[in-house]
């Protein structure tokens, strides 16, 4: 019952405002075939078929100064709802009379913008939100519509230029929305092999953001695709002085950066400095590795039993197991068989912004679509 309640409530809106606003506006006689329109309206509510019972009372209404209000806000009920057919149909119906005034079109048309970006039809919700980015009224909104719109379709060339335009008509910089902006031309430059443009907004995007990690991430890989690996190591250490929790995330990079140039000194030294201020399973496992194939088991094991104390940990026990200190009596494999089996514990990241955890990087959350809001959580 109360579904279609809630189901009729736009029809029964339309059909009252339709009778206040006669009741209002007209104290001469109705011609009848307007009465007519609003029994035959009556008639198809009735009947359910609200959708008809709509389009007709939308009909028979004027669209003027007075009753516009009236109009967007059933239009964005509708949209609300999730019935944006029904908005389209509204807003459509409405802008095409002839009398309406320049003021109300422009109105409607930001209502169908944003009913066509609801239902997905982004180019019909460019073309408009072009239109209304000449009207002083609605260039604001326009341009933050385009921006959204541009993003979306990876336009990152014009999604930088709205930016631009939006952030000098607000006086309010966004600095890390417009550096990752860049990243991504610069992938797209990449991706052409136009390593200048490339190079560019790479170089673009630091400028912009100085803490932009993943503009150094993107020249690193660079680097390493062209067998540039004392450049790449170059590009993944700045990011140590950016945000020194993302080194973790890409340990390998540069560990398998040094084994490349035939360093184990160097990746050695890094690992023992980074596990000093990071005791991430991820980078203790790393370390740990390096250490026993470069000093022996006694001294790994020496080391992570220290750990152990400090840090008793299911993850660092299961490091500690894992070494291999000749001990072959039952109980050191029974014990080893079992840590072994404990639960992994994943490194993941979160969204500051929502909240939103997941295992991969994300640059822009999934969720609530912020650009660089996701960090690493330490494990
Ligand atoms: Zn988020």
């Amino acid at each position: 019952m109360f579904e279609i309640v809630i189901m009729l409530l736009p029809v029964a809106a339309a059909s009252g405002w339709y009778v206040a606003s006669t009741h209002y506006k007209s104290k001469t006689k109705k011609p009848s075939n307007e009465y007519e329109g609003y029994f035959k309206g009556l008639n198809y509510l009735l009947n359910e078929q609200p959708d008809k019972a709509i389009d007709v009372f939308i009909n028979l209404l004027e669209v003027d100064d007075e009753t516009i209000e009236t109009h967007l806000a059933l239009g964005t009920l509708f949209r609300q709802r999730g019935e944006v057919e029904k908005a389209i149909r509204l807003h459509q119906n409405l802008i095409a009379r002839p009398q309406i005034s320049h003021q109300i079109r422009t109105n409607l048309l930001n209502e169908l913008g944003l009913d066509y970006m609801r239902a997905g039809l982004l180019d019909r919700a460019e073309s408009i939100f072009l239109e209304l980015e000449k009207e002083p009224l609605h260039q604001v909104h326009a341009l933050q519509q385009l921006l959204s719109i541009f993003q979306q379709e990876k336009e990152w060339l014009n999604a930088i230029e709205y930016l631009n335009k939006l952030e000098l008509m607000l006086n309010q910089k966004q600095p890390i929305l417009l550096s990752h902006l860049h990243c991504e031309a610069a992938l797209l430059y990449q991706e052409k092999n136009e390593v200048l443009s490339t190079t560019k907004y790479l170089r673009k995007a630091l400028k912009i953001d100085p803490k932009c990690v993943r503009a150094n991430l993107i020249s690193a890989e660079i680097a390493i695709d062209n067998a540039e690996f004392k450049q790449a190591i170059k590009y993944l250490l700045k990011i140590k002085d950016q945000d020194v929790r993302f080194v973790p995330v890409f340990i390998d990079l540069i560990i398998n950066c040094y084994e490349q140039l035939g360093k184990p000194k160097q990746t050695f030294e890094f690992l023992a400095e980074l596990q000093k201020y990071n005791e991430s399973t991820g980078v203790m496992s790393r370390f740990l590795e390096v250490l026993l194939k470069q000093k022996g088991a006694a001294e790994a094991s020496e080391f992570m039993r220290e750990k152990l104390v400090k840090y008793p940990t299911k993850s660092y026990l299961k490091l500690y197991a894992q070494i291999d200190n000749g001990q072959i009596n039952d109980e050191a494999t029974f014990l080893r068989t079992i840590i072994n089996q404990l639960d992994e514990e994943l490194p993941s990241f979160k969204c500051q912004q929502c909240g939103f955890s997941s295992v991969d990087l994300n640059w822009c959350c999934p969720s609530c679509k912020q650009w660089g809001v996701i960090e690493p959580v330490l494990v």
